[in-house]
């Protein structure tokens, strides 16, 4: 894990996280919900006591082909505690060992996970608020504005590649969403940045939560700090990066 930064402002008593765990868990069915997104459906006998807020992960224990484990942080998509069952959804981005491990996980197969992690989640006490992210980001996203309240105000960018990777969104909330479609890789880009520069910036107290490839997050953060949000309105996190092996990014405001 790399860890850029000391200190994150401290948590609303409604964004602080549930004590992490260890979580063993099998594989009970896959699908594609297309060509570039899997989705893993797992279940475990304790499940029914897992509590955690839509947008935090799990730390899963992936196998890396050789016996040993890595560390690869995914997001819960879905849980159902009556039938004790998570959804976790994988980008298939390439020849990776959890890119590997979502397409060809057969029923029946286990992995450990820790958790629940992060501090992405919703601010409810902001007047509004502006999700970015890119399709690792799908997951979180997707699933923070299903449960957003109706008075809520939140406008949502994601970046994919094309239409392929678009999911239905749903959500209550007075939401302005828009997939942006790059039509090339994911990765270090002033794609979304460029966005977010023409994102005018609404009345009142909001927050921001930024994730996605790690320099692009910092840029986005970097162009809102300057416009005058303070650091306790933005939740920001690097999802991945060129190079980077498992892990997460906290952002500072200092670039490198
Ligand atoms: C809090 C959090 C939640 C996340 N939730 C999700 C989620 O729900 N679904 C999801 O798919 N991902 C999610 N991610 C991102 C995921 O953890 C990383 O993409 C991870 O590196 C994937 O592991 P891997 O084994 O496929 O590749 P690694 O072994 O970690 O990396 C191998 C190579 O692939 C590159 N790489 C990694 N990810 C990508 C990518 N997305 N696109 C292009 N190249 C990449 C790396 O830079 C490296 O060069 C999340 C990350 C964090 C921090």
């Amino acid at each position: 894990m790399s860890t850029m930064n000391a200190a994150a402002p401290p948590p609303t008593p409604e964004m602080r996280r549930p004590p992490a765990r260890l979580w063993s868990l099998e594989v009970v069915a896959a699908q594609d919900l297309n060509p570039r997104m899997r989705r893993i459906t797992l279940t475990g006998s304790d499940l029914g006591e897992l509590t955690y807020k839509p947008g935090q992960d799990l730390v899963l224990q992936m196998p890396l082909g050789d016996g040993t484990y890595g560390r690869r942080h995914y997001t819960i998509r879905g849980l159902d505690t009556a039938a004790k069952r998570l959804d976790i959804d994988f980008v298939l981005h390439g020849d990776s060992p959890s890119g590997n491990w979502a397409r060809n996980v057969q029923a029946g197969m286990r992995i450990d996970a820790n958790g629940p992690r992060g501090r992405t989640v919703f601010n409810p006490r902001a007047d509004w608020h502006l999700f970015t992210g890119d399709e690792t980001c799908i997951p979180g996203i997707l699933g923070i504005l299903e449960t957003l309240p109706s008075h809520a105000h939140v406008w949502a960018l994601i970046e994919i590649a094309d239409g392929a990777d678009r999911q239905s969104v749903s959500c209550k909330a007075r939401l302005d969403f828009e997939w942006l479609e790059r039509h090339g890789p994911g990765g270090p880009s002033e794609f979304m940045l460029e966005r977010v520069k023409a994102f005018k910036l609404p009345p009142g107290q909001g927050h921001a939560y930024i994730i996605g490839e790690t320099s692009n997050v910092r840029a986005q953060r970097h162009d809102l700090l300057a416009r005058g949000l303070a650091k306790d309105q933005i939740s920001a996190e690097g999802y991945w990066r060129p190079g980077r092996i498992g892990g997460h990014d906290h952002i500072e405001e200092r670039p490198h």
